[in-house]
């Protein structure tokens, strides 16, 4: 059913061109720019496996750790064929902008497994989790490194991280790790805090544009966690998800989408491809769709210098990390698209992170509408800030919520000094 894997390339060569753009954009400090272009920790490790058939597989895995100036570390961990050390590397680096843009005090980290999980079974992919999570338990832990769901792991995962770091100890960690299930200690409103942060920056993106989100079009590239909680969560405020893509391919409806029947069918088929409430559409096809909002929610490098000038879209949200090459990026610059870049625009979900660590650390859990009062308040500050920014400095959002980030770490770094 899956297509073609194409796995993005010069990733990390995308996110030092921007470090690179913000450092001469506000004068940053030459050590200070070297030193977060280097990240602080990288750990490769092997898993050796048991599988299914009585064999042994050894996989590969990374764990990179950007900075720590602020905080602990924090990021995602992947499971995918295209994993590689210099696309965590840049993950990594990714994640310590987004803690600093939305304010909170943590680092960036990132992991990765190359592994292909839809040729796994759920006993292989634990296996291979516990023993990721062993090689790891120097590396990680509350106040070092706290890992969360990324492309392809979940909430069953982070279950099976909490429980392999807290069997090495003889007691319960929760706070090793955010996305859990809830009754292990997760919160309320994460599984779908990255979505709805991106709901709260469309709206306020939107209107920056002086846009209606009442039957604003909208079309989501990516219908996982991060996709499928945003397309459920705008299409109730009036906007119309016209077009939804995963891997296996798209749907179109140009009346709008009903995403709940489509989650539906996703849940039964695994895929959005069948799907009778809409017509067959190429992933390029939907990139290039001529609506309001336009959200890539899956991979690195989606648009590139080959696509961005067919972009239709007046605004683009990413919801994914690095979904825009820097040759993209001018394109869109130039052609005056409104761009809510991914450090800004899908904090959401590590600021849910944040809150699970801090209810766990405290062992004292809030509501779901607490979490998402607190997750709007936070978003929407960050994304005016961030405007605001861009207005000062006459720049773009990219720019200018790099711009804001890259001043914190600095300021932390230099408050801290070089040791010894
Ligand atoms: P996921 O594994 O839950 O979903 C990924 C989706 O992308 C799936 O629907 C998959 O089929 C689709 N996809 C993969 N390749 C595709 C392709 N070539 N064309 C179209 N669709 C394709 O992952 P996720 O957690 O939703 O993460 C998606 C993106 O959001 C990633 O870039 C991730 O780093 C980023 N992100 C995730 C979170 C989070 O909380 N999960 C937070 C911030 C950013």
């Amino acid at each position: 059913m899956a297509t073609e894997v194409v796995c993005p390339t010069n990733v990390l060569e995308s996110a030092l061109h921007q470090l690179d753009e913000v450092a001469a954009l506000v004068n940053l400090d030459p050590a200070v720019h070297l030193k977060l272009s280097k990240p602080k920790r990288a750990v490769a490790v092997s898993i050796p496996t048991h599988m299914d058939d009585g064999s042994t597989e050894v996989f590969v895995g990374f764990r990179v750790q950007h900075n720590m100036d602020r905080g602990p570390c924090k990021g995602g961990i992947r499971y995918h064929p295209c994993v590689t050390m210099d696309e965590v590397t840049a993950l990594a680096m990714w994640m310590t902008w987004k803690c600093a843009v939305v304010d909170i005090p943590y680092g960036g980290a990132k992991g990765g497994v190359i592994c292909d999980p839809a040729q796994m079974s759920e006993r292989e992919l634990q296996n291979l989790t516990r023993r990721f999570v062993y090689e790891l338990v120097e590396v990680i832990g509350p106040d070092r490194d706290i890992p969360a769901p990324d492309v392809n792991t979940n909430e069953r995962t982070m279950g099976w991280l909490m429980d392999t770091y807290s069997m090495q100890y003889g007691y319960s960690i929760p706070a090793v790790v955010t996305g859990k299930p809830v009754c292990i200690g997760g919160s309320l409103g994460r599984a779908q805090a990255t979505g709805r942060g991106i709901v709260y920056v469309t709206r306020e993106a939107l209107k920056t544009l002086d846009m209606p989100i009442e039957g604003a079009t909208v079309a989501v590239q990516g219908f996982g966690k991060v996709g499928g909680a945003f397309a459920e969560l705008i299409a109730p405020l009036g906007a119309k998800v016209q077009a939804v893509s995963d891997v296996s391919g798209g749907v179109f409806c140009g009346d709008g989408l009903d995403i709940f029947a489509l989650q539906r069918h996703v849940a039964e088929t695994g895929y959005v491809r069948g799907f009778p409430g809409g017509e067959e559409i190429a992933n390029e096809d939907l990139l290039a769709l001529d609506c309001d909002v336009l959200v890539p929610a899956a991979l690195e490098n989606v648009f590139t210098a080959e696509n961005a000038e067919s972009v239709r879209a007046k605004l683009i949200v990413e919801g994914a990390n690095g979904p825009t090459t820097p040759e993209a990026h001018d394109i869109f610059v130039d052609r005056g698209i409104f761009v809510v870049p991914d450090i800004l625009a899908n904090a959401g979900g590590v600021t849910v992170s944040y809150f699970e660590w801090c209810q766990g650390i405290q062992k004292l859990f809030w509501s779901e509408e607490e979490v998402n009062r607190r997750l709007e308040r936070v978003m929407v500050g960050a994304y005016h800030q961030v405007y605001e920014r861009s207005l000062s400095l006459g720049t773009d959002m990219r720019n200018a919520a790099m711009a804001v980030a890259v001043e914190r770490v600095a300021e932390a770094i230099t408050a801290r000094g070089i040791h010894p």
